[in-house]
């Protein structure tokens, strides 16, 4: 059987990560979620105080090379991502470093740094990877490219039910705020903007499952990776 390489970009809390572990674990690929790293980096920058009043980015950027990031394997079967030797998996996910996190996005030498990384994870195929660039910089020869999207009202419900759940305190107000500030400077920062691929796939999920999502991602991944037996019709992709 073919193994692939699987991108799936799209806006923040479109859904882009669930969709993409549950794709890997169908298919026994691995998952690596970009953003994550990202977030790890932000993290690490607000730690040094180098986010305190502005952006240090020189001094990030010399930093870098003190920045190791592992992903692993959950006893529970989930993802955890490592800064130096520490699980910061829930830390990265609070309002500070998702404050910050697309201002560090858009540091030259910060994405290409975690892009040599990615490339790295993704060398041996068998991967599903989520993010903004995977399709469009990070693997542009994906076999299969997929861009997920949902109303910016239903992201930031979904955000903040989920927020909430953990403990935090936010109102939706605030998150779908800063769902469109992030929407806004992903897609026009300078380098490896979020945008779709010219021949990626548009999942719509405003009004999908996340089973009925899932099923057409694997349809579109069997299709080619078993070409002759992913699907019957010819006019779908
Ligand atoms: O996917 P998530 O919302 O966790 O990503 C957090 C932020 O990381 C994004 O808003 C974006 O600024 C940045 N990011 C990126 N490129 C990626 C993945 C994430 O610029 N491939």
């Amino acid at each position: 059987m073919k193994a692939i390489t699987i991108a799936i970009d799209g806006f923040s809390a479109a859904g882009k990560s669930t969709l993409a572990r549950q794709l890997a674990r169908r298919l026994n690929y691995a998952y690596v979620d970009s953003g994550a790293m990202y977030r790890a980096v932000t993290l690490f920058a607000l730690r040094r105080g180098l986010l305190d009043n502005r952006l240090d980015e020189a001094d990030l950027v010399a930093s870098l090379t003190q920045v190791d990031l592992k992903c692993k394997k959950t006893d529970s079967g989930g993802e955890a991502i490592l800064l130096n030797g520490e699980d910061v998996t829930a830390e990265i996910r609070g309002v500070a470093v998702s404050d910050h996190v697309s201002k560090v996005a858009e540091i030259p030498e910060v994405r290409s740094h975690l892009i040599k990384m990615q490339r790295a994870m993704g060398r041996a195929k068998a991967v599903v990877m989520d993010g903004r660039d995977i399709g469009t910089v990070v693997f542009p020869d994906a076999e299969l490219k997929l861009f997920v999207t949902a109303s910016p009202e239903t992201r930031a419900r979904r955000r903040c039910d989920e927020l909430v759940a953990k403990g935090q305190q936010v109102t939706l107000a605030q998150v779908l705020q800063g769902i469109k500030k992030r929407d806004e400077r992903d897609s026009t920062r300078a380098h490896s903007p979020l945008a779709k691929a010219a021949d990626a796939i548009e999942i719509d999920n405003s009004h999908l499952s996340k089973a009925a999502q899932l099923q057409e991602a694997v349809r579109l991944a069997l299709r080619r990776i078993q070409p002759q037996k992913g699907g019957k019709s010819k006019s779908k992709p």
